[in-house]
């Protein structure tokens, strides 16, 4: 859970990535960082903190140069250090480099033990730093080729952007499991976690950035290659979920139209259900919500308030602070609420805390009767590819049973999407397919002894 961006070619470099960082801010909260390139020599800036905290305009000053990649940090637990935040940024024998990385790597814990009994002093606890060892000590003729040789020993999800003197290069992972874009704006190309991020600064998305595939942006060009075969498609399916921006573009659809369509699909699977009305934990619930009003003929209404100033509550890596977030993000709008039966749509149920807060809220409110619908099925397993899922034993449907979990969150029903509606509705074809590991247990790489806590 990170965002990275990239733009070269742009006299404003620094202040569209700014811009583009800030854009993808929901994609992590914990660091920010950039490097900017002023004809060959690269700066450097990162910091904990929101992008806005981090970017002062002297700072922005300061970051000269025609291209700049940045990064947002999502930490999990314990690994929550400036020294993580990214880009990382070396003095190597390959010169100056750094590395911004969105993803995990799933045999990080194997090959920073190879690494360090080889000599390797690692500057970072984040298993994105283990590229740059690797590339230092199995080089190729060009950096390219140095790249292209060693991202085959990683395991696990990746989108990286590097950045050399003069030259940008981005690279995804065989699976394209997490996602990255290329985009246009004038002669300046762009590379972003997601299409929202690039419509901002004014451009346009030109593609995704295949499985396997690396592309060099060098003198105002880009070159592509691959780095390995293509695997079958497996984007990670929570990107449409939860993680990914309404506005983002995901497989030819904006994930608001994909969001509708899910809701669609759970009122299909809920045909004949009856209630007042329906309504979405906001905000990534709502756009469920319009679709399965529109498709059942339920209305919708809003129910909860949202206070859009306390950030995503589950993005605090602490607990405490977690618990506290929450309680103050949602206040329940009661005229609307007070002795109607509604049916609440949110996107995922993972350790059932969420969900139980809020049906409590409504009751608290006078609701009649509480149906808890989710826009997912129910998350059995961890993710091992960066999004933040807690351990197997914390999540609630591998521990109770649905109606165990019904009466936890004291809901009066409580339905999942099938993962085949869900999965549809997403555009899943021969070619197209989704990581859906959370839901299933089934992962479309080996997954090693998990030692990462990337980027
Ligand atoms: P829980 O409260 O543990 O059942 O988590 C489900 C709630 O957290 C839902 O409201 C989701 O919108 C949100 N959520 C699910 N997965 C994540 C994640 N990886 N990071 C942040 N929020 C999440």
């Amino acid at each position: 859970m990170c965002g990275i961006f990239g733009v070269t070619n742009n006299k404003n470099a620094a202040k569209l990535a700014y811009v583009g960082l800030f854009t993808l801010q929901h994609r992590g909260q914990e660091s920010a960082g950039m490097v900017a390139d002023d004809n060959g020599a690269l700066s450097h800036h990162g910091d904990m903190g929101l992008v806005n905290k981090v970017f002062t305009a002297d700072v922005l000053d300061g970051l000269r140069g025609r291209s700049a990649i940045g990064h947002i940090r999502y930490s999990t637990t314990g690994s929550s250090h400036v020294k993580n935040a990214q880009p990382l940024f070396f003095n190597s024998c390959l010169g100056q480099l750094a590395v911004a990385h969105n993803g995990n790597l799933t045999n990080a814990a194997r090959l920073r033990a190879e690494l360090q009994k080889t000599g390797a002093i690692f500057q970072s606890t984040t298993d994105s730093e283990i590229i740059i060892h690797l590339m230092a000590k199995y080089r190729g003729k060009t950096l390219e080729d140095t790249i292209a040789k060693n991202l085959p020993r990683l395991e696990g999800s990746y989108a990286f952007l590097f950045m050399a003197p003069g030259k940008v290069i981005a690279a995804r992972d065989p699976n394209g499991i997490r996602p990255l874009v290329l985009g246009k704006l004038g002669r300046s190309y762009i590379l972003a976690s997601e299409t929202c991020a690039i419509d901002v600064v004014g451009g346009n998305a030109l593609r995704e950035i295949e499985p396997g595939e690396m592309v060099t942006i060098e003198g105002g060009r880009p070159g592509f290659r691959r780095f390995a075969k293509a695997a079958p498609y497996t984007r990670c399916i929570f990107e449409q979920v939860y993680f990914a921006r309404p506005d983002s573009v995901i497989v030819g659809r904006t994930v608001q139209l994909a969001r509708r369509e899910i809701g669609a699909m759970l009122a299909r699977e809920m045909k004949g259900i009856k209630a007042d009305i329906v309504s979405g934990i906001p905000d990534s619930g709502t756009a469920y919500a319009l679709g399965f009003a529109q498709e059942s003929g339920i209305p919708y209404q809003t129910v909860f308030m949202r206070n859009h100033y306390t950030g995503r509550s589950f993005i605090q890596p602490d607990q405490a602070l977690r618990e506290f977030t929450a309680r103050l993000k949602l206040a329940p709008i009661k005229d609307v609420i007070k002795g109607h039966s509604i049916l609440l749509i949110d996107d995922s149920l993972v350790r059932g805390t969420t969900s139980r807060k809020i049906v409590k809220s409504l009751k608290r409110a006078g609701a009649k009767k509480v149906i808890m619908a989710i826009a997912s099925p129910a998350v059995i397993s961890p993710c091992y590819y960066g999004i933040d899922t807690p351990d197997k034993g914390e999540l609630i449907a591998n521990n109770l049973s649905t109606d165990k979990i019904r009466r936890y969150i004291g809901a009066d029903e409580l339905y999942y999407i099938s993962l085949e509606s869900l999965t549809a509705a997403c555009g899943n074809n021969s070619d197209r397919r989704f990581c859906a590991g959370c839901f299933t247990g089934i992962y479309p790489t080996k997954i090693g002894r998990f030692g990462g806590s990337g980027g």
